[in-house]
Parts: structure tokens; C-alpha cells; sequence
């Protein structure tokens, strides 16, 4: 028989042994650790303090076609410029100026071009006289929703073809901001058939503007920050903007009598943040991968925040200002789809690079028009008639 008293009696002892190499193992460990870290932390200070590898501070200017704090469309340059600061810890300072503070509205595509200032904000529709595709980057009449242009834009080749319209003016365009679809407008008086927008003069920008022309009307691009006084003073009949909250903000309600629908002429815009090709590509990676992601949260943000608020100020509207809300008829918007087909067909004769943009556009549109018959639209309709007027 073999002697276990033997193994009992060293059991114990060998445990121990086994203990103790292991604690002094760890705490071997743990010491290399401490100081692996205290190393890295010396080389971040030497870094940020000084010498070969200081990381290097940033300051942009950009200018937009809104004055400074406009309520809605401008505070999409405000959350970028913030948030920019933040995720980079203050390496990149955005300082953000309002139009006519260093350059008038409609001269910002030029400035960020020319590097008179690292980059802007407004919409793409504006430059339609330099780049007619530009149309196609904001809203189309009759053309894709937010969520699909959204989806157009970064899954769909969208931005793609942007970039490729604004490199000859060494721009590099981002999506800067998403309204959903918008309100027809506010006029000055009822509109019952297509004979009422002749003589209109309204304030309607992009490819619209052009098929407002073409039903009778006179169409013209003023910006944002002017709208009250030309309604007010008569120098315009009518006028669109965006939609109930941002509207309500500047007071539309105070010189304008009919509010109508729905937004045929945009019915998903995008803003723009244009950065200048220089500036963007004098940023290290990390500070790039910001700028684009800054740029993306703002343009998600604001879909967001108007989806959240258009519904109380539309109320409001009617119910405390005593706006007339109005659809407009079915023949007026017949008649508009049809000269929209004629003003595209132009556009896209005219120049190729519209005629490749409308390529994509129109192969993505036929898709996800298809897809949403069965699936958004369908759930809309189906909520309607399940619904009637039942509560939540
Ligand atoms: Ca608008």
C-alpha cells in the first residue's frame, strides 16, 4: 500500500507554494502595468504640452446664408460648429458667421470656393445658375421624401454625384440639415385654380421656382432673413419657407393670411455644409472623421426636432393666429406635376452632369417608391382606416 500519510502531511505545504508564486505573479504584473501607463501618460502630456508630436489646433470660419441664431434652417450651423468642438476636445473651433457679416447670403458657394473662408452652410438649390445638378441635392418637385433622400444620399450613390458636381469649385458638400417635407407656402390669396398663381409673385427657389414660372407666376430667390419685410410690404404675393415651427418662428403668420399644402416642391430637402477642399484636407484623419459625423448627427437633427414640433405649431397657427389652412386643389398640383416633367426634361438637356444625377435619382426613386407603396405608405394608409378617429 502506498505511504499517503506521506502526501497529506506536504498537501498543504504545496498549496501554499502554489499560492504565493501566484499573488507574486500578479502583483508583478500589476506593477509592469502601473508603469506601462504611467509612460503613456508622460508621452500624452509631452504630447499636448509640446515638441515633436503637439497636436496642432484648428480654427474654420463659416458663413451661411441665414442670419446669426436664425431660429430652425441656422441652428444646424450652430450644432455643428459645437459638436465639432466638443468630440475634438477644442482641436477644431468652428466660429460661425451669419449672412452679410463677411459675405452676403447668396455669396457663400463662392467664398468657401475661392477659400475666402474654410467653409458654409445654406442649401444647393441656390446655385443652380453655376451648377443647374445642384437641384437635385436639396428637393426635387414631386421627388423623394427626407427618409428617401437620406437614403439616396448615403446608400443610394447620391452624395457620390454631389461631390463629383462641386469638385470643378473645390467644394466638398455634406448633407447639413433635413426639414421633411414642407408646407406649399403662405399667400396672400386663395388659390382655387391654376389661373390664381398668375401674376403671383412669389419667393420659391430651385426647379420649382421655374415650374411656378411656367403656370403664370414670377419666381424669385430671396433669402431667408428678407422674407417678412418683401411679404409684408407687398413686394412679394407669396412665399414658401420650410414648415409650422419654423414659420411661427418669424412671424409669417403676422403678413400672410392663407397657409397651404402640402409641399410639392420640396418634399424632403437637405441642407448644405460645403467645406473647401483645402481646409478639409489640412485636418488630420481623426478631425476629417468629425467634421463628416458632426455634419451627418446635424442633418439627422434637425428631421428630428421638426418632427417633433410641427404638429403643436400648426395648432397654434390656426387656432390662436387664425390661419387659413388650406390644400391646395388636385388640378393646381396636376397642373404643376406637369410642368415640373417639362422643367426637368430642360434641365436635363441642358447639362450632363444633371443628366447623370437625374439618372441616379430616377432609378432610385422607381425603387424605393416601389418598396414604400408596401411598406410606409401602406402602414399610413392602414393606420388611417383602422384608426378613424380612435385614440392611441
Ligand atoms: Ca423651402
Amino acid at each position: 500500500m502506498p505511504d499517503t500519510s506521506v502526501e497529506r502531511r506536504y498537501t498543504p505545504l504545496i498549496i501554499l507554494l502554489l499560492v504565493a508564486a501566484l499573488v507574486a505573479t500578479i502583483a508583478l504584473w500589476a506593477v509592469e502595468r502601473a508603469g506601462a501607463e504611467r509612460g503613456a501618460r508622460q508621452q500624452h502630456a509631452t504630447d499636448d504640452a509640446g515638441g515633436g508630436g503637439e497636436q496642432k489646433h484648428y480654427q474654420w470660419k463659416m458663413v451661411t446664408t441665414w442670419p446669426k441664431n436664425f431660429p430652425g434652417l441656422g441652428m444646424a450651423a450652430e450644432n455643428f460648429a459645437k459638436q465639432v468642438e466638443l468630440m475634438s476636445d477644442g482641436r477644431l473651433k468652428v466660429h460661425v458667421y451669419g449672412a452679410g457679416e463677411l459675405v452676403p447670403a447668396m455669396e457663400v458657394f463662392d467664398a468657401v470656393s475661392q477659400g475666402v473662408v474654410d467653409a458654409g452652410h445654406g442649401a444647393a438649390y441656390y446655385w443652380k445658375g453655376k451648377v443647374p445638378s445642384a437641384v437635385f441635392f436639396t428637393s426635387m418637385p414631386f421627388g423623394l421624401n427626407a427618409q428617401e433622400m437620406n437614403g439616396w444620399l448615403h446608400y443610394g450613390g447620391g452624395l457620390e454625384l454631389w461631390q463629383e458636381a462641386y469638385a470643378p469649385y473645390n467644394l466638398v458638400p455634406m448633407a447639413g440639415g433635413s426639414t421633411g417635407v414642407q408646407m406649399a407656402g403662405w399667400f396672400n390669396r386663395e388659390i382655387n385654380s391654376i389661373d390664381d398663381l398668375k401674376g403671383l409673385k412669389m419667393r420659391i427657389p430651385g426647379l420649382a421656382g421655374e415650374v411656378f414660372a411656367a403656370a403664370g407666376g414670377t419666381a424669385v430667390t430671396i433669402p431667408g432673413g428678407e422674407l417678412y419685410t418683401s411679404i409684408q410690404t407687398g413686394v412679394i404675393d407669396a412665399l414658401e419657407w420650410v414648415g409650422p415651427y419654423n414659420d411661427k418662428a418669424f412671424g409669417f403668420q403676422e403678413v400672410a393670411k392663407y397657409y397651404y399644402y402640402p409641399g410639392w416642391h420640396e418634399p424632403g430637402s437637405i441642407l448644405e455644409f460645403v467645406v473647401n477642399k483645402q481646409s478639409l484636407e489640412a485636418l488630420p484623419p481623426d478631425l476629417q472623421a468629425i467634421v463628416r459625423t458632426a455634419s451627418r448627427a446635424a442633418n439627422q437633427d434637425m428631421l428630428d426636432e421638426y418632427t417633433a414640433r410641427n404638429n403643436a405649431a400648426l395648432q397654434s397657427l390656426v387656432e390662436e393666429d387664425g390661419v387659413q389652412l388650406r390644400r391646395l386643389p388636385d388640378d393646381v398640383l396636376l397642373a404643376l406635376w406637369q410642368g415640373t416633367q417639362v422643367a426637368m426634361k430642360k434641365l436635363v438637356d441642358s447639362d450632363p452632369m444633371a443628366a447623370k444625377v437625374y439618372e441616379s435619382y430616377r432609378k432610385f426613386y422607381k425603387g424605393v417608391r416601389n418598396y414604400h407603396h408596401i411598406s410606409e405608405q401602406a402602414y399610413i394608409n392602414a393606420r388611417d382606416e383602422v384608426f378613424g378617429d380612435d385614440e392611441f
